[in-house]
């Protein structure tokens, strides 16, 4: 799809850029952009109808700008001894990075990454005119302390992004090497923990009274189930907080989206009993990929990529003709597929085998 602007006085920087997303399409099993499957419970759903029918009674007032009764949930949600003035929240956790980036980046300043790695990072720094550099992982996608900081050392970044675990490739990152890092340098570290709800490896929280510069971002989308809901959140000083509250448009959580997420709070036992199911079934379905002569990238996330295949694209059509869409990226000769309900795994696997029968390289 191609835009034409005209000859509107569009910044430099975008003109023939493409807007970013991956494909939406209805089909009958959707496993590409790590969603959880599992629709909120009748319960749940009550439970949303009437916060929002008591947030519709107070809609003629602004919403509460700081958030503070979510701010306070979170806070007791995350443990670790936070409390509001340690959290902040925003409209899924791309706008958490993008008021980081506004406020510890942009024109003249750098981030770092390690890729293969998240690819909305690119599009944070460009819409802030934040420098954006990368260092490719190790070979089998992890980071050690030498690395991140000998990258940190070339480019002197204000900002260094770890997402662990990482998309799209599931790894981990350790706390003994973040603890490092955090204590060698002066930026800005933002520990992406989108996923850790599904993973074994401890969280960053527990670094967070020890480095006043450690950033760890969560968001609601995959856990709690509320991809809809758009609810992102950081964890870190006070002084990071308070940096974010310049930077933020005003009013920019609405009143619906702060009562939404703080339901999903009360209801998290229910939401986090379905994450370790998630997280079983993405081992169960690793498992089977070795099993079929797969090559696989351990993952602690709740999805996997997989290859390798000769022509990628090719198996992702051949897929999705058979109605199952997974995601085309990661390295060459990789598809990522997301963790669903055990009857979607159960089409997935039966139009691989189909497809690919010997998990053919
Ligand atoms: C899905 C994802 C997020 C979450 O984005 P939201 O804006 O909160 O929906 C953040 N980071 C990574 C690496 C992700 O994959």
């Amino acid at each position: 799809m191609s835009s034409s602007y005209g000859d509107l006085p569009l910044r430099a920087d975008l003109v023939g850029q493409e807007p970013y997303g991956a494909p939406q399409l209805d089909v009958p099993v959707v496993l590409n952009v790590n969603e959880n499957p599992y629709p909120p419970s009748p319960a749940l759903r009550q439970a949303m109808g009437a916060a929002i029918q008591e947030a519709a009674g107070s809609m003629n007032r602004y919403p509460d700008r700081d958030a503070l009764t979510l701010r306070e949930a979170l806070a007791s949600y995350l443990g670790n001894g936070l409390t509001a003035g340690n959290i902040w929240a925003a409209n899924g956790s791309n706008e958490i990075m993008s008021q980081l980036l506004t406020a510890f980046g942009g024109p003249g300043r750098t981030m770092l990454t390690f890729t293969p790695t998240y690819s909305m990072y690119p599009e944070y720094a460009r819409n802030t005119c934040t420098s954006y550099v990368t260092e490719p992982r190790r070979q089998d996608f992890t980071v050690d302390a030498g690395l991140v900081l000998s990258a940190i050392a070339r480019h002197s970044p204000t900002v260094v992004v770890i997402t662990t675990p990482n998309n799209p490739t599931g790894t981990c990152t350790s706390l003994e090497v973040i603890d490092a890092v955090c204590s060698a340098t002066d930026a800005v570290v933002v520990v992406d923990e989108a996923y850790q709800e599904f993973s074994q490896t401890p969280a960053a929280l527990s670094l967070l009274a020890r480095h006043p510069r450690l950033v760890v971002t969560r968001t609601m989308s995959k856990a709690f189930a509320m991809a809809g809901g758009r609810v992102g959140y950081l964890a870190a000083s006070p002084a990071v907080v308070d940096a974010c509250r310049l930077v933020r448009l005003p009013y920019h959580l609405s009143a619906q989206t702060q009562a939404l997420a703080l339901v999903a709070l009360t209801h998290q036992d229910e939401l986090l009993s379905r994450v370790r199911q998630l997280a079983q079934e993405c081992r169960s379905f690793q498992d089977w990929l070795r099993d079929n002569g797969y090559e696989v990238v351990p993952s602690e996330a709740n999805f996997v990529l997989f290859g390798r295949f000769t022509d990628r694209h090719a198996v992702w059509q051949g897929l999705l003709n058979r109605g199952v869409l997974i995601r085309e990226t990661g390295p060459q000769g990789f598809l990522r597929a997301s963790a669903g309900k055990p009857e979607e795994m159960a089409a997935l696997k039966e139009a691989l085998a189909k497809i690919n029968p010997e998990g053919r390289h």
